[in-house]
């Protein structure tokens, strides 16, 4: 088992096509290699995988953001997720955010979090934008009716070059919502939205999960 592992070790190091710096970077402690979800980590050859990986056509996958786990007894690899490895967002992932503005054709979100990522920072996202085409399978009049500033909303990534989100979805859109006159929680009643306090009612693209803290 020792001995396989130590071919590979060996196999990294001829080859011709890689850099000094990533040759350095690679070989010397396997064991915190750090790695993104997707990221090749293995073959079946070598290893079992274990949580955090999964095996596709004799490869082995990271399918968590972590460092790299190899247990030498078992041949078992796995991933750790850790929290010093800052999530990165990607096309399809469900995030939640808050609204800070709403504008006649979009309503800008500021993302806090990945769905089953934890609510840690995230490298490659801040201000993101849910087009008013982007809200739901009917027709918008209007945005100010669907979304508004303090909104918590669980939305999908469309693309990250514009960050442009998507709550088309009976479970995407609007988590929490305030009242537009005296900021309290509002609850719903009726399948609309009234503030308990001041009995005030609003409209939004309510997500199935309106209420339930479930992300
Ligand atoms: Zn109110």
């Amino acid at each position: 088992m020792a001995v396989e592992s130590e071919i590979v070790e060996e196999d990294k190091e001829v080859q011709p096509e890689q850099s000094v710096e990533e040759a350095v970077q690679e070989e010397p402690k396997e064991e915190t290699r750090s790695v993104l979800p997707g990221d090749l980590i293995g073959t079946s050859e070598e290893f079992i995988p274990k949580s955090g990986a999964y095996l596709d056509r004799g490869n082995i996958y990271a399918s968590a953001s972590g460092i790299v786990k190899i247990n030498n007894k078992d041949r078992s690899i796995s991933v750790d997720p850790v929290t010093n490895t800052p999530p990165h967002l990607q096309v399809g992932d469900i995030v939640i955010g808050q609204v800070t503005d709403v504008k006649d054709s979009v309503a800008l979100v500021e993302i806090a979090g990945i769905k089953d990522k934890g609510e840690r920072e995230i490298v490659n996202a801040d201000q993101a934008a849910i087009h008013v085409s982007n809200v739901k399978d009917a027709y918008v009049k209007e945005l100010y009716y669907e979304f508004a500033p303090f909104d918590i909303v669980k939305a999908r990534v469309l693309d990250l070059r514009n960050m442009r989100l998507s709550t088309v979805n009976k479970e995407l859109g609007v988590m929490k919502a305030y009242c537009g006159n005296c900021r309290n929680v509002l609850k719903i009643d009726n399948s609309k939205l009234k503030c308990p306090k001041c009995e005030r009612t609003e409209t939004r693209k309510l997500s199935s999960d309106y209420g339930t803290g479930i992300i």
